[in-house]
């Protein structure tokens, strides 16, 4: 937890020792480079820092090889809007002022993304697992057969678990980033990817929200 003021950073590090985490807490850029250096899992890092930016602090973890998640968080009007457009290197983004639960909905859809790359062992639970790096999607042990497309918009869904993910997006992200007209392919796609969910026993549901988009949610609270 790289965050400069105690008000912000003591109630979110003893929601998150609450959940199970062990947490770190550093109040400076340079503490935080430091900190990274010893691979924490995951990093909530502020952007408004007294000593080095924390966009700049994100820059220089990726260029030292730090290969743990990092999630953005600002209270900085417009910021994010900068951030995700260009590429620091940071895997989530969060505006403040956030609710706790949304903060501790967001650590565990990173945690279980960064096991889910090195961690084919970890094989108990229901939930789904995704490897990135091979794109080939788990139900415990079980392999889920999906084609490409389908991977692909349920790994976006599953990088914003929780949270809908517009239509656009998923054809823009997904299809073409030209696209304009129909998403009656995505329907299908994802009504296939559904059917092959619960053909395994998943117990994470794609849910349509209307006239949005979808969102990924429930399941197994496997972190
Ligand atoms: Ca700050």
């Amino acid at each position: 937890m790289v965050e400069d003021e105690e008000d912000i950073a003591f109630p979110l590090v003893r929601t998150l020792e609450r959940e199970g985490y062990d947490v770190s807490w550093v109040d400076s850029g340079q503490k935080a480079l430091d900190a990274m250096a010893t691979s924490p899992e995951v990093v909530i890092l502020d952007l408004g820092l007294p000593d080095i930016d924390g966009l700049e602090v994100c820059r220089r973890a990726r260029e030292a090889g730090f290969e743990g998640a990092i999630m953005i968080v600002t209270a900085r009007a417009g910021e994010l809007d900068r951030v995700v457009g260009l590429d620091y290197g940071a895997d989530d983004y969060l505006a403040k002022p956030f609710g706790l639960a949304e903060l501790q909905a967001r650590v565990r859809a990173l945690l279980r993304r960064t096991s889910s790359a090195s961690a084919a062992e970890d094989a108990k639970s229901d939930g789904l697992r995704i490897d990135v790096d091979a794109r080939r999607v788990y139900a415990g042990e079980e392999e889920v057969p999906l084609t490409g497309k389908e991977f692909e918009v349920l790994n976006i869904l599953a990088a914003n678990r929780d949270k809908v993910v517009s239509r656009g997006r998923l054809m823009a992200d997904v299809w073409d980033e030209n696209w304009y007209g129909s998403t009656k392919t995505l329907d299908v796609t994802i009504g296939r990817l559904r059917q092959k969910l619960e053909s395994v026993g998943v117990t994470d549901r794609v849910v349509a929200v209307r006239g949005v988009g979808f969102r990924l949610e429930g399941g197994t609270a496997d972190a």
